[in-house]
């Protein structure tokens, strides 16, 4: 190895323990807070809010934080794996002995590292939905549906994902120095695709969704979104209790083919004044174009990424300082682009805080449009309800919620909301 590969072997190691240490102090802390708060309900939600309730939030918020330092460790371990212990140039050398240099075999190299880090982290998966959720009530998954879903997901990532690859893999090879240009309005035109093609053609695959039959609820929507001007599509109800109890309402898709989806659970846990409230703060986000913000703002970071893929793959020390040995007569495009999802988070980890203001700034701006068209006060009491059903803590620990909540803790999004409905 030469001294710009340990330069940035170095770097890697820097940045990997730098994000360990802050994901670790950041759980402590959410447990240690979570846990001394967990006697008795904050003083604003003492009339809302059961004890009962309120220790479930509490347990099910630190089992979660919990598994989530398993997964940290377990994570920064499978990183170092695949790169300084080797695992990705093995797998690679041994795809090279079997099939030679070229497309298909940089295809196999990609597909391979994705089933088998899909297998390693199986177990967590597992745990996560049969353990947790389970244990909480909040699981509706039988093994039998669970395993479906993975195959499912598995064939539809595969049907989808490996043209694309194999798209920029050849752009790579063949568009000259300046690749990382083309690949990225491609990627770019295949996520817009996806904008269209997701709610239409792949989530039916996974739930089904019916138009929403309720006559009068259909009405009260209906006048809200004209109140709002507002034109969509349709309006739907998935079955989302098929498999969790969690709750949500979202809109998906983008000019005429937009649609509101309701989860069952959410139409049978709100009221209906208050499913118009929270509609009205998604109607909110549209309106106040977070969602266009967020489409140029991801634009703009891939635009950023995909040039530095471009330069970092045509440097030696970029293989070697991550473990691999780069084939001097093969092409190494698939796994420059493995390297660089491995490593490209440790450094946008700490890019998360920004991303999580701007979230909970939007999230403010989606409720102030909500209190302007409906009632805030059925906003507050959906948002409790919520809370509640969903089992959110009411008592975060301040900084873990600066870093990552993307939406305003309870406390102070209720707050705001009785100062704008007084
Ligand atoms: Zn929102």
């Amino acid at each position: 190895m030469d001294d710009t590969a340990l330069t940035f072997t170095s770097l890697v190691c820097a940045l990997l323990v730098a994000g360990l240490i802050v994901r670790t102090v950041l759980l402590s802390r959410q447990i240690r807070h979570v846990a001394r708060h967990r006697a008795s309900v904050p003083a604003a939600f003492a009339q809302t809010i059961s004890t009962e309730a309120h220790h479930k939030a509490a347990d099910y918020t630190i089992a979660k934080a919990r598994f989530a330092q398993l997964e940290t460790a377990i994570e920064a371990a499978l990183l170092l794996g695949w790169t300084l212990l080797g695992g990705l140039n093995a797998l690679n050398q041994f795809l090279l002995a079997l099939m030679g240099g070229g497309l298909w075999q940089q295809l196999a190299l990609i597909g391979a590292f994705t089933l088998i880090g899909g297998l390693l982290t199986l177990p967590l998966a597992w745990w996560s939905t049969f353990r947790i959720e389970e244990r909480f009530g909040f699981n509706k998954m039988n093994l039998g549906l669970w395993l479906g879903d993975l195959v499912k997901n598995a064939l539809v990532g595969a049907l989808i994902g490996l043209p694309i690859v194999a798209l920029v893999l050849w752009l790579m090879g063949a568009a000259g120095p300046n690749w990382w240009l083309w690949a990225w309005g491609v990627w770019m035109g295949f996520n817009l695709l996806l904008l269209v093609l997701y709610p239409t053609l792949i989530a039916p695959l996974f739930n089904k969704f019916e138009p929403l039959q309720d006559e009068s609820l259909k009405n009260r929507v209906n006048a809200l979104m004209q109140r709002c001007g507002f034109a969509a599509k349709g309006l739907f109800v998935m079955d989302g209790s098929k498999r969790s109890a969690h709750a949500n309402a979202y809109f998906t898709g983008f000019g005429a083919a937009k649609r509101v989806v309701f989860f069952d659970t959410l139409l049978q846990q709100l009221s209906p004044p208050e499913i118009d409230a929270v509609l009205a703060h998604e109607l909110g986000h549209y309106k106040r174009r977070h969602i266009v913000q967020r489409v140029v703002l991801m634009f703009a970071l891939s635009l950023v990424g995909f040039a530095l893929l471009g330069w970092l793959s045509s440097q030696v020390w970029f293989y070697t300082g991550l473990g691999v040995t780069p084939s001097l007569d093969a092409p190494n495009h698939a796994m420059a682009l493995l390297l660089f999802m491995l490593v490209v988070p440790l450094l946008t980890y700490f890019l998360s805080p920004l991303m999580a203001q701007l979230s909970r700034r939007h999230e403010f701006e989606a409720d102030a449009y909500a209190v302007a068209h409906t009632d805030g006060r059925d906003l507050a009491s959906a948002l409790l309800k919520l809370y509640k059903d969903n089992a959110s803590t009411l008592t975060p620990d301040p900084a873990y919620a600066r870093f990552y909540y993307s939406h305003p803790p309870a406390s102070e999004r209720l707050a705001r909301l009785q100062t704008a409905t007084a």
